[in-house]
C-alpha cells in the first residue's frame, strides 16, 4: 500500500524536442520508461511511489505534437494538444462539437489548461484500492477489493464488461472519440499504425493490467477525426457528484444523422460504466430508421440490459437508461 505521499523517487528526465528523439528514447528504455504529458495522472503516482520508472520522457517540448490541422476532410489533433485548446478550437467546435463539449467537461480550467487529449485518453483507472497501492488483480495480486470483498466500496465502479476487475475508464473524452469513429496514430521507433479509437481501449477480459493497447516503447502521437460525423447532431452529458472538478459517474456521447426526425445513422457510447467506453450497439441496431421520439421510448430498456450492478452502484443502470433517452431526444430535461 502507498504510504509516502511527499516526494518522488529519483529518475532520469529526458526532454526531447522531436518525435523521432522521443521514439528513440522510448525504444531504448522500453518498460523502464514513463511517458509524461500534462502530468496530472503521472506525478501523483510517482509521489505515491507506486510507479518508479528509470526514465521519464517529457513530451512537453515537442511542438509537432501540439495543435490541430486539416488533412483533406479530416481533422488531426496532436496528442499533446491541451484539453482547453480542444474545447475551444474553431474547427473542432464547428464540426465535431461533441469532442469540444466532452473536453470542456473534464475536471477544472486549471487541469484543462495543462492536461492533454492524449493523456486524457491514456490515463489509468481511478479505482481507489488500486490507486492506494492495494495488491488487487489489476496490480498483480489475487483479489478484487472493490468487487469481491463484502465490504467493497464500489459506488463508482463498473456495471458492464467486468471480468475480475470492476474498475472503470475515467476519461470524458474517450466516449466522444469512439462515437466520432476517431482513429488513433500510434508510433514506435520502427514505424507507426493507425487504429480505431474503439480498439484502443481494452477491458479486463483482454488484459486486466491496463486500459489501452499502448505497449512499452509506443507513443500516441495524434488523434484523427474523419469527416464521417462532421456537423452531425451530437449530444454529450456528464453526471457527476459536483458540477466541476469531478470525475463522471456516468456520461454519454452520441452522434446521429437525422432526416427530419428519422434516425439514419447513430452511435451511442457510455463512459464510466466499464473499463472501456461502452458502445450501446444493441440500442443502435434497434433504433436505426426509427423516429427519434419512438427510439427514445425504446432505448432505456435496452441501454441498461445486461448491467451487472454491484451493491453500491445500481443507480448507474438507471442513469445509463435515462441518459440514452435524453441523448436521443437531445434534451437534458427529459
Ligand atoms: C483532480 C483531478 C480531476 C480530474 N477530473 C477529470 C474529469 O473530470 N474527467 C476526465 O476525463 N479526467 C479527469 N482527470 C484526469 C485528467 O484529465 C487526466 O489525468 C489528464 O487529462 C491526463 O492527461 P495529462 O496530459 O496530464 O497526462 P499524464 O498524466 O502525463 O499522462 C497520463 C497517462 O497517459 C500516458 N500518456 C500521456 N500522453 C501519452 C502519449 N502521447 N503517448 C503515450 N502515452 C501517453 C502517460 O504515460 C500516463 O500513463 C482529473 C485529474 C485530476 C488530477
Ligand atoms: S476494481 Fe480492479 S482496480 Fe479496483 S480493486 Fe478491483 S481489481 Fe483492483
Amino acid at each position: 500500500m502507498a504510504i509516502i505521499r511527499d516526494g518522488m523517487p529519483p529518475f532520469d528526465l529526458f526532454r526531447p524536442t522531436s518525435v523521432d528523439d522521443a521514439l528513440a528514447l522510448a525504444g531504448r528504455f522500453g518498460a523502464d520508461a514513463w511517458i509524461l504529458a500534462g502530468g496530472f495522472d503521472s506525478l501523483e503516482r510517482f509521489k505515491d511511489r507506486l510507479k518508479r520508472p528509470k526514465a521519464v520522457i517529457d513530451l512537453g517540448g515537442i511542438g509537432e505534437l501540439r495543435g490541430v490541422r486539416r488533412d483533406g476532410g479530416d481533422l488531426v489533433i496532436g496528442a499533446m494538444t491541451t484539453l482547453a485548446e480542444v474545447s475551444r478550437h474553431p474547427d473542432i467546435c464547428e464540426r465535431f462539437g461533441l469532442l469540444a463539449e466532452a473536453a470542456a467537461a473534464v475536471a477544472s480550467p486549471q487541469i484543462r489548461n495543462q492536461g492533454t487529449l492524449g493523456g486524457n485518453i491514456a490515463q489509468d483507472t481511478r479505482c481507489w484500492y488500486y490507486r492506494g497501492g492495494w495488491t488487487c488483480y489489476r496490480a498483480g495480486g489475487g483479489t478484487c477489493f472493490a468487487g469481491e470483498s463484502p465490504q467493497g466500496q464500489n459506488r463508482e465502479h463498473a456495471i458492464f464488461g467486468a471480468e475480475g476487475c470492476v474498475a472503470v475508464n475515467p476519461s470524458d473524452t474517450a466516449p466522444a472519440l469512439v462515437a466520432l469513429e476517431a482513429r488513433l496514430v500510434i508510433e514506435n521507433h520502427k514505424g507507426g499504425r493507425e487504429i480505431a479509437a474503439e480498439d484502443f481501449f481494452v477491458g479486463p477480459d483482454k488484459d486486466i493490467t491496463r486500459l489501452n493497447i499502448l505497449a512499452p516503447g509506443e507513443l500516441l502521437t495524434a488523434i484523427r477525426l474523419p469527416a464521417t460525423w462532421s456537423g452531425a447532431t451530437f449530444y454529450f452529458e456528464k453526471v457527476s457528484d459536483r458540477p466541476v472538478w469531478d470525475f463522471s459517474l456516468v456520461n454519454i456521447a452520441t452522434a446521429m444523422r437525422l432526416r427530419k426526425d428519422r434516425i439514419e445513422q447513430v452511435r451511442l457510447v457510455l463512459g464510466a460504466v466499464a473499463a472501456r467506453p461502452w458502445r450501446l450497439s444493441e440500442v443502435e441496431a434497434a433504433i436505426m430508421g426509427c423516429d427519434r421520439n419512438a427510439a427514445a421510448e425504446a432505448a432505456p430498456r435496452l441501454a441498461a440490459k445486461g448491467a451487472a450492478v454491484l451493491p453500491h452502484n445500481g443507480y448507474k443502470a438507471v442513469l445509463a437508461a435515462n441518459l440514452a433517452k435524453r441523448a436521443l431526444l437531445g434534451n437534458k430535461d427529459a
